[in-house]
Parts: structure tokens; C-alpha cells; sequence
């Protein structure tokens, strides 16, 4: 009982499931379109709302990452600096897909029509696909090589 109390208190955000407009599970109606809301689906779609927000940041985390995999490419071939360059690519090589793949199983089946979420989405896709293909390249062509020099 004392769970679902402190539950039923948390104030969360959400989408009106009328207007769309960002609203409060405190609310007992929307003050935007004064639809009336179900607390239970309130909570519910909250729910989602956080996770759909929590996805979309780590979809950009994932952006950033593959952007930046492509810098420490390319440092690798500046004088000095290349050393920094292979250390950080070497890393962002194998924590990218891992990071990708993470993605997808907290949050590939969301069901939500939000379109953050769908931009999200295909982000972690191309991450995903992208890095898996890389990495799967990096180490084929390790094994040929060194099958190739003894
Ligand atoms: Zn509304």
C-alpha cells in the first residue's frame, strides 16, 4: 500500500492524448484542451513519455559517438596527434556497436507514434548496422592478415 502510494504521487509529464500538449499526471484535466484524464493511462503513457525522452538522448549520444569515431579516424594520420587518434578510434570502434545494440534492447520495442522516437530510431539503426559492419571488417581482415604475414 505504501507503494502505490508514493507511486500515485509521483508527478510525471506526458503527452495529452487530445491536444499533445506536454501535461502532468497531477492533472485531472488538460489545461490546454480541458479533455478530461484517466489517471491510470496518464501513468502509463508517462511511462512511455520518459522512456521515449531517455531513448532520443541516447540516440544522440549514439551520433555523437559514431561522430566522433570518424575525428579520431582522421587524427590518426596528423603528425603527433596520431597515437591519440588510434587509441580513441580503437575504443569508440568496439564501445559504439556495444553501445548500439544496448540501445535497441531497452528501447527497440517502444510503442509510441512520437516522431523524436522515429528519428531516434533510425539514428540507432544506421549506428548499429554501421559499426556492427565495421567492426565485423576489422577483424576479417586482422585474421587475413595475419593468416598473410607470420
Ligand atoms: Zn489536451
Amino acid at each position: 500500500m505504501a507503494t502505490n502510494l508514493s507511486l500515485s504521487s509521483k508527478v510525471e509529464v506526458f503527452p495529452c492524448p487530445n491536444c499533445r500538449q506536454t501535461i502532468n499526471t497531477s492533472m485531472h484535466t488538460c489545461p490546454f484542451c480541458s479533455a478530461a484524464i484517466d489517471r491510470t493511462a496518464a501513468d502509463a503513457s508517462a511511462e512511455v513519455f520518459a522512456q521515449v525522452n531517455q531513448a532520443c538522448s541516447d540516440a544522440s549520444y549514439l551520433k555523437i559517438m559514431a561522430g566522433s569515431a570518424l575525428t579520431f579516424f582522421l587524427v590518426q594520420f596528423i603528425p603527433f596527434l596520431g597515437l591519440v587518434g588510434a587509441l580513441g578510434f580503437r575504443f569508440v570502434e568496439v564501445a559504439l556497436p556495444f553501445m548500439s545494440i544496448r540501445w535497441w534492447i531497452r528501447f527497440g520495442s517502444l510503442k509510441t507514434d512520437d516522431p523524436d522516437y522515429a528519428r531516434a530510431r533510425r539514428i540507432a539503426k544506421w549506428t548499429a548496422v554501421g559499426s556492427i559492419l565495421f567492426l565485423t571488417l576489422v577483424i576479417i581482415l586482422s585474421i587475413i592478415f595475419r593468416r598473410l604475414i607470420p
